[in-house]
């Protein structure tokens, strides 16, 4: 569960890569409305907790997202490993 009525942070996205520039794009990209930034995991179980993140599979993909709770971001990126 998301909590609701709490605004969302600037949302984070994979920037355990390294990839801050990424991040910097996606953001700049939401706020000009080209992305609309999700307020639920895209998983959405149980397990979810925390704020939404963006996730990329692509990072030079810069406007595909995976949106995931903090949760589920750092579940997809465990896996990876
Ligand atoms: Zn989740
Ligand atoms: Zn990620």
């Amino acid at each position: 569960m998301v909590e609701k009525g709490q605004p969302l942070q600037l949302f984070v996205s994979c920037i355990n890569q390294g990839r801050h520039n990424v991040q910097s794009k996606l953001q700049r990209a939401v706020a000009r409305g080209l992305v609309t930034r999700s307020t639920s995991c895209s998983v959405n179980d149980k397990n979810c907790a925390g704020v939404i993140h963006g996730h990329h599979e692509d990072y030079s993909k810069p406007f595909e997202v995976i949106w995931l709770c903090r949760f589920h971001h750092k579940e997809r990126h465990r896996k990876k490993d």
